[in-house]
């Protein structure tokens, strides 16, 4: 058949990511996809399946969008690809530079092109350098993430990355990215009395002197270290802390912008403005590879102040057929309150967990900011009891409900291999919601059975 054709190239000549080879070239891909519609995608062998991570949290508008496909073939039939460097310029990268101005929070009203979130968070460093070099304050270099975050794999990206797997892979870091720890609000207020003050973020400011670190990263919501929402009051908290120092606040919205909180982008949630915002994934629904950094204008003013080369970019910075894709993305997104049904939508997310947490003993912690959400899972909940260490819980229920045709992902915390996360695309409505509810409950009944 053609999948198993499909299966032996692929073991022999495909290197995948995040994948053990070894394990790869002996039992192939798990699903091969072959097209979509909606929240469903199938594989090569007709399979349906629910889309419940859009793929990896990027394909907001769902599979299949033919105004996003035409829109594509019309910009490559007209100019498929202009340089932007050295004085070139194209109409859909100006035009979307425009839309991302007037939708940014704040005075967020220009940007630079990448083409994927990694690029977009190596770019946002090296732009913060780049500023503080120009205002005299060359020796401003280190950046400060939280733990458990992921910011990508170019290795200031992964160095700014915090989940291990990732951080330590090859070796390959750059120097001066410290890790704090997340969620601190008090102490970032500045409550030295606080037994946990140590390894915040104001501590490790304090500790390195506020004239050497350039930046802090942070995602909003963060994502694949486990779908932490950030406590009340803990970015204002962060941007306090920035702004006391002096230091760029960079906001790490790849997974969080154009509309995966229920918000255009996830700061506002909070109503606070970052320095520097990097985005990717939802920018064009994953239709074209696009990333940006989004500046605000006191740094562009710096940066438009000085005969300086801003020597860095890509070859499809700017390109035009994804620029024009992630234009009318985000005019859909209008178009079609897209924005305010995933708001709706995490409305009755959130009922089926509750549905969950009445019926599942293991079921807890779940949380939803529009359809970036998750639950967790414990022997015992009322005490925090973990699984033993021989059961990964989450890649047991992702597991049964791949059986029953609904792609999820398992995450780890920091008991374990026990987060399950849900981020399904916003064009979601709510049958279809109840039918990824029904689907879990069938799931963690079976898990339930298996080990409780
Ligand atoms: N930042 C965040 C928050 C992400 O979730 C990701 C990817 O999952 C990245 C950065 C890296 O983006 P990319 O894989 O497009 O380089």
């Amino acid at each position: 058949s053609k999948h198993s054709e499909l299966e032996e190239l692929d073991k022999k000549h495909y290197l995948h990511p995040t994948t053990i080879p070894k394990t790869h070239a002996e039992q192939g891909p798990k699903l091969t996809f072959a097209e979509g519609e909606g929240i469903y995608v199938r594989d090569v062998n007709g399979e349906k399946y629910i889309d419940g991570l859009s793929m990896l949290w990027n394909v907001n508008l769902g599979h299949g969008q033919q105004e996003l496909a035409d829109v594509a073939k019309e910009q490559m039939s007209k100019l498929a690809f202009s340089s932007s460097f050295a004085g070139y310029s194209n109409e859909p990268a100006v035009r979307l530079a425009e839309k991302l101005a007037s939708l940014a929070p704040g005075d967020l009203n220009s940007v630079f092109y990448t083409s994927g979130g990694s690029e977009s968070n190596d770019t946002a460093f090296k732009l913060s350098r780049f500023y503080w070099t120009l205002k005299g304050k060359s020796e401003k270099t280190k950046i400060i993430g939280i733990k458990q975050a992921y910011h990508g794999v170019t290795i200031a990206a992964q160095t700014a990355t915090s989940i291990p797997l990732f951080h330590d892979f090859s070796g390959s870091k750059i120097s001066e990215v410290f890790h704090a720890n997340p969620h601190l609000t008090n102490c970032e207020r500045g409550d030295k009395s606080d037994p946990n003050y140590e390894g915040c973020i104001r501590d490790i400011v304090e500790k390195e002197g506020a004239d050497t670190i350039a930046a802090v990263i942070i995602e909003p919501v963060q994502g694949s270290g486990g779908v932490h929402v950030p406590p009340e009051g803990y970015l204002e908290a962060v941007r306090d802390l920035c702004d006391e120092f002096g230091i760029l606040f960079i906001a790490d919205e790849v997974i969080c912008g154009f509309g995966r909180t229920g918000t255009m982008f996830g700061v506002e949630n909070w109503g606070v403005v970052p320095d520097l915002m990097s985005v990717a994934k939802g920018i064009s629904s994953g239709y074209s590879q696009l990333g940006g950094v989004l500046i605000k204008e006191s740094i562009r003013d710096v940066l438009v102040q000085y005969d300086q080369v801003l020597a860095h970019g890509f070859t499809y910075s700017g390109h035009p057929t994804a620029c024009a894709v992630a234009l009318k993305n985000i005019e859909i997104l209008e178009r079609d309150q897209i924005v305010a049904n995933t708001k709706n939508m995490e409305y009755e997310l959130r009922a089926g967990f509750e549905y969950l947490q009445d019926k599942h003993p293991t079921f807890t912690k779940s949380r939803a900011v529009g359809l970036l959400a998750g639950f967790e899972l414990y022997a015992d909940r009322d005490s925090g009891k973990p699984f033993d260490s021989t059961i990964l819980p989450s890649a047991e229920v992702v597991e049964e409900c791949f059986k029953r045709k609904l792609i999820l992902r398992a995450l780890s915390s920091n008991v374990g291999r026990n987060i399950v996360a849900i981020a399904p695309p916003l064009i979601i409505n709510k049958q279809q919601i109840d039918d990824m509810i029904n689907i879990l409950d069938d799931s963690i009944t079976v898990f339930e059975k298996k080990f409780c």
